[in-house]
Formats: C-alpha cells, sequence, structure tokens
C-alpha cells in the first residue's frame, strides 16, 4: 500500500516563536540575530515583513539594518525554541505516532494508518496547521506525497510558496511537476552539484530521473570523479522519488551521558602529553555520541593524582550554550576546563564526559557558518574508524584539529540560550 507521509515545515521558526512571545512586535519586521550587540551578528531568521525588505538569513545584521533601519533585533533563545519545537511533535503524535524530527523546524509524519479517523490528507495537513497556529502562534507549511524525500521537495519547491502553506506531490505525477523543475531544485543539490549536472547536460530534475542509472553513474564520474557511483545513485533516486526510509519516532528513553575515562601506563606531567590524552578522549566521547545520534550541552573533565590515595583529583563541568558532539569543539572546552583546575602535579587517570544530551535532529545547525562542514569531515572520519578500526585515522591527523580548535574555543558562548 502506498504510504502517505508529509513533512510540515515552519514558517521563519525563530522569528515566529519570538513574536507570538512578544506580541507588541506584531505588524513590525522582526530577526533573530546571533549577536545582537554588534553589526557582525549573523541572521538566524527573518519573519516574513522582515524578508519583504529584502532580509535573509546568514546575512550580517548590518547588511539587515542597511535594508531596515526600523528593525526589531531580538537574541536567540535556543532552549525555548526547542521547547517549542517539542511541543509542535506532540500535536503532531496527537494525529500519529509516526513522527520524525528532521530539524529544529522540520518534522516528517506518516500519516497512512490516520486518514480513516482524520480525513484526507489535506485535511490532515489544515487541522495540522490550525492546531499548531492556535498553541504556539507557528505557521506550519506541510508537503504531502508518499515517500519522505518527495514529502520535502513538495514541501521546499511548493507549499512554502503557496497561499495555503500545502501541497501534495503524487509520485504518479512527477513527469508533469516534478520533473520540470530546473535540478537545482532537488533536494540535496547545492550550487556546486548544480554547475556539475550542468556541465553534464542534465538541467532539470527529468533529465536525472530518466537518464539510464548506468549512464548517469559514468557521465557523474567524468566530472566528479571515479568514487561518485554512490552519489549518482542516490541524485537517480530523489529524481525518481525512490526513498524506502521510514518516518522513524525519536525514542524518548534519552540516554544521560556519554563518557569515557583512561587509567594511564605511567605518570604523566606535562601538558604536551596530557594534550594527546585530552585529545583522544574527546574523540572517542564525541565519535559515540554521533553514532548514537547525541549532542551534549554540558562537558565535563576529570583527573586523579597518580597517587591514587592522595586527593589531589578533580572533576569539573561547564554547560555550553549550544550542544556540541564535535570533537574540535569538545577538545577546546575539556583542555581550558582540565588547566584551570590542574595543580601541575602528575595525572594518572583521565576521563572525558558529554551530558545533557540531545538528539541532534532537534538541532539546527545554522549557528556557526563552518560547523556543518565540520560535522561532515567528522563522519567520513567515523566511518572510516568504524571500517577500518579506532586507529585508521591517526592521532596527527587529530592534532591538525587541535589547531583550529584553539580558534573555534573563542566562538563557544558566543550564543545565548
Ligand atoms: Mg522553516
Amino acid at each position: 500500500m502506498e504510504r502517505v507521509i508529509m513533512l510540515a515545515d515552519c514558517e521563519s521558526f525563530y522569528a515566529s516563536v519570538e513574536k507570538a512571545a512578544f506580541p507588541e512586535y506584531r505588524g513590525r519586521p522582526l530577526v533573530v540575530a546571533g549577536d545582537p550587540a554588534r553589526r557582525s551578528g549573523i541572521i538566524l531568521a527573518a519573519c516574513p515583513i522582515a524578508k519583504r525588505f529584502g532580509i535573509a538569513t546568514a546575512e550580517t545584521l548590518g547588511e539587515a539594518l542597511g535594508k531596515c533601519p526600523e528593525l526589531v533585533v531580538v537574541r536567540p533563545r535556543m532552549q525555548t525554541y526547542i521547547d517549542v519545537s517539542l511541543l509542535i511533535t506532540e500535536i503532531f503524535e496527537s494525529f500519529t505516532d509516526l513522527v520524525e524530527p528532521f530539524s529544529i523546524d522540520e518534522q516528517f509524519l506518516d500519516v497512512t494508518g490516520s486518514l480513516i479517523y482524520f480525513g484526507t490528507a489535506e485535511e490532515i495537513a489544515r487541522k495540522i496547521q490550525t492546531k499548531v497556529k492556535l498553541y504556539t502562534g507557528v505557521w506550519v507549511r506541510v508537503g504531502i506525497s508518499s515517500t519522505k524525500v518527495l514529502a520535502k521537495m513538495a514541501t521546499d519547491i511548493w507549499a512554502k510558496k503557496s497561499e495555503e502553506g500545502i501541497f501534495a506531490l503524487p509520485k504518479t505525477e512527477l513527469s508533469h511537476s516534478l520533473w520540470l523543475q530546473p535540478v537545482s531544485k532537488m533536494f540535496g543539490v547545492g550550487s556546486k552539484m548544480t554547475a556539475h549536472f550542468r556541465r553534464i547536460g542534465l538541467y532539470t530534475i527529468g533529465d536525472v530521473a530518466m537518464c539510464p542509472l548506468a549512464e548517469l553513474k559514468q557521465k557523474m564520474r567524468t566530472v566528479m570523479g571515479r568514487n561518485s557511483d554512490i552519489q549518482a545513485e542516490l541524485y537517480w533516486q530523489t529524481a525518481n522519488g525512490i526513498d524506502p526510509s521510514p518516518v522513524t519516532p525519536s525514542t524518548h528513553d534519552r540516554q544521560q551521558a556519554v563518557g569515557h575515562q583512561m587509567t594511564l601506563p605511567r605518570d604523566y606531567a606535562n601538558a604536551e602529553e596530557i594534550n594527546v590524552i585530552l585529545l583522544e578522549l574527546s574523540e572517542e566521547v564525541c565519535r559515540r555520541c554521533r553514532a548514537k545520534g547525541y549532542m551534549g550541552y554540558v562537558v565535563s573533565v576529570g583527573a586523579r593524582g597518580a597517587n591514587f590515595d592522595r586527593p589531589t583529583g578533580f572533576h569539573h563541568q561547564i554547560k555550553v550554550a549550544d550542544p556540541t558532539n564535535i570533537t574540535t569543539e569538545v577538545f577546546a572546552i575539556v583542555c581550558k576546563l582540565f588547566y584551570k583546575y590542574w595543580d601541575g602535579l602528575p595525572v594518572r587517570r583521565i576521563g572525558v564526559e558529554l551530558s545533557d544530551l540531545r538528539p541532534d535532529t532537534e538541532y539546527q545547525l545554522v549557528l556557526f557558518g563552518n560547523r556543518e562542514k565540520i560535522k561532515k569531515l567528522e563522519k567520513v572520519t567515523d566511518q572510516i574508524k568504524n571500517q577500518y578500526g579506532g586507529t585508521a585515522i591517526l592521532r596527527a591527523s587529530s592534532l591538525l584539529y587541535a589547531g583550529q580548535a584553539v580558534e573555534r574555543s573563542v566562538k563557544i558562548g558566543g550564543h545565548y540560550k
């Protein structure tokens, strides 16, 4: 049986939450900016009125104020956005138990089994819109199809632009809907990939869909190298709306913490040696968090002296503004903490822990421009380690991260909860 899947997207999510919280801003252009005190702060969200001034996400506050001097500027309250996002999940769960958060402001719903209770897919979408608006003040747009990837494109290409905010994209009608769209509109295709497709003569999503897979692989190899077969297959499936992945509800029984400790073979007393261990521990903890799909708000570090009877050990923790599972970030925090409390005496046992965990899907990673790139890099190293063992990527490459860590540590705490 054909599934009925929705992707529900919150319009201008952070900005909508703020406007609902502060009715006095109604009718005024409002943005949420990373650092409202500085013109170099980045716009994280703009309300529809602000967007009419040409203000866009990711530009600087200075640029935005240039376009609209009367702009209302609000600092982000991440915990509130997460709470509202979880409330919206609960509202969705009143229509189906199959709800999967995709990001902080986008969630998949499988409503196949709900149709007999709540009406057609469009009727359910309208009920969802009404209920979410009533409870949170947020306007939700809904794309409907039979796979997740098609529902996502139904939202991004059509529902977001329509007055009604609802768009159904039946899989049987792709040839005169999705396939007419430029390839740049396909899910997962950025400007670089668009250029690649153009170079091999593929301009529309239909061009990719109708190209025989073997030929597509061949063509993509000419512009992207020998290892592009998997990507070719993925794009071909996306263009054809093939996506068997189920809508998987996030589990509520969350793990509390991920930690790792090491008893050293001998006493370590100089920072150079200790740094290597701190990095290894940070890497191990972050790798396990990433594998389980968690990010943590609290970073802890502990150490015990060489003489186990001597009470010189310490255990300290710090809560960061943005949850993380990124090795470079955690390592920077761990170093800061460790050297703040270390008395300089030899240590024999060191531990690192990430706690106050959240599913990493809950978090929208627009806060740091560079973060997505680093996350991808770490995903790749994780894959190599999973496949070839933990030492496949040597510590030397990790130490390259360390160079960045110092620079990045400055940014942690630059945002507010
Ligand atoms: Mg959105």
